[in-house]
């Protein structure tokens, strides 16, 4: 998935005050970008004139006509360089730059991370450095684990140099193969069902339960930590990315929502957003799910399209997209109104997430296909 409307949400916040002077690594974000000049101007405004709630309605922040985030859906704040780092349990951390995660163990015999977000790239180093510093254990990173293979999460891989050992999914290698980003090389050690990483007295346990968001999206427990890492299928506090995080096979990756709860965690990474997750997070999002399934499965069955052929004749792609957008609608007007104040964004992505769940768990992979269904 990408980041740059979070990443632009952040800017905001931190242009109209919300959360401090903009992070280092956002100051960079702008220098690069070639917005140098306005980085004094985003420090001048800070508490200034912006922060006022008439004004940033004018701008488009903080909330940009959209409803407030709620404050528990929100994490740590951020240090000056733009990250926040802490302990999980016992050597097992996590680090994010409020959009992203990664996790690390620390060990006697060097660092184990699981992914490389690129939005938090050389803050790894620095938390890394920071946690090893304070605990005695060496800095290095020895081994490296992908969660799967989209660049958003493991871009930055290539921070730790050629002589880490990389660890993934079997179709990790083949798709990272087939990309050929020098900024994401291909696991050397790959794996179908499961792999047990023991490094300096500490292990992680990688699962394949199939496909779900990615082909080759895998499960990374934390026995010792009771902390599961899951990458792109939960979003603790918030409701799921655009159309349930772009993924790849919406049935499995509604299923592995339950795999995971048959997990005995008591902490989820999910990779995304500013904090851990918990249980309660989980059985959360598998509720709004359902309710959107179970508006997608009335929908079909309820929505006449009629009107949209009589409205576009013989365009057939302008009926289908009608057809397609009054029920993305339908189906989450009620769902968006339910889970306002519940979980974040209930109002920017519940119609896309709708659109998903009709089109795929319902209609194609569903079988449910309504009033386009077997002519009589
Ligand atoms: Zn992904």
């Amino acid at each position: 998935m990408t980041h740059r409307r979070s990443e632009y949400a952040a800017e905001v916040r931190a242009m109209t005050g919300e959360s401090g002077t903009p992070p280092a690594s956002r100051r960079a974000f702008l220098a690069g970008t070639g917005a140098v000049a306005g980085v004094a101007a985003v420090a001048a405004l800070t508490g200034g004139p912006l922060a006022q709630p008439a004004r940033a309605a004018e701008v488009g922040g903080p909330s940009g006509g959209y409803a407030p985030v709620p404050k528990s859906a929100l994490g740590p704040p951020l240090n000056a360089d733009g990250y926040f780092v802490g302990q999980i349990h016992g050597d097992l951390y996590w680090v994010t730059d409020s959009a992203y995660q990664a996790m690390f163990l620390t060990t006697t015999d060097g660092v184990v991370i699981v992914d490389a977000p690129a939005t938090i790239g050389h803050n790894l180093l620095k938390a890394i450095g920071e946690v090893t510093r304070a605990n005695g254990r060496p800095a290095t990173v020895t081994h490296q684990v992908y969660s799967h293979s989209h660049s958003d999460h493991i871009g930055a891989s290539v921070l730790f140099g050629p002589d880490v050992v990389r660890i993934g999914h079997r179709e990790c290698r083949t798709l990272l193969l087939r990309d050929n980003d020098p900024n994401r090389p291909a696991p050397t050690v790959t794996f179908d069902d499961r792999y047990t990483l023991t490094v300096g007295g500490q292990r992680l346990d990688l699962v394949y339960h199939g496909p779900n968001h990615s082909p080759d999206t895998i499960f990374i427990w934390a026995p010792e930590q009771q902390t599961l890492m899951l990458v792109d299928v939960f979003f603790p506090g918030w409701v799921p990315w655009k159309q349930l995080a772009v993924s790849q096979d919406i049935p499995d990756w509604i299923k592995a929502q339950d795999v995971a709860l048959s997990y005995p965690w008591q902490t989820l990474v999910a990779g995304h957003l500013g904090r851990l997750g918990t249980r309660a997070d989980a059985e959360l999002q598998i509720a709004y799910v359902a309710d959107l399934l179970a508006g997608a499965r009335h929908t079909v069955t309820s929505l006449d399209p009629t009107p949209f052929f009589k409205q576009y004749g013989d365009n057939a792609w302008a009926i289908y997209k009608a057809y397609l957008d009054a029920a993305s609608a339908q189906i989450a007007a009620p769902v968006t109104a339910k889970y306002l104040g519940k979980l974040a964004a209930a109002d920017v992505f519940t119609v896309d997430n709708a659109f998903t769940v009709f089109e795929f768990a319902v209609r194609e992979d569903g079988g449910m296909q309504g009033p386009f269904g077997i002519h009589p």
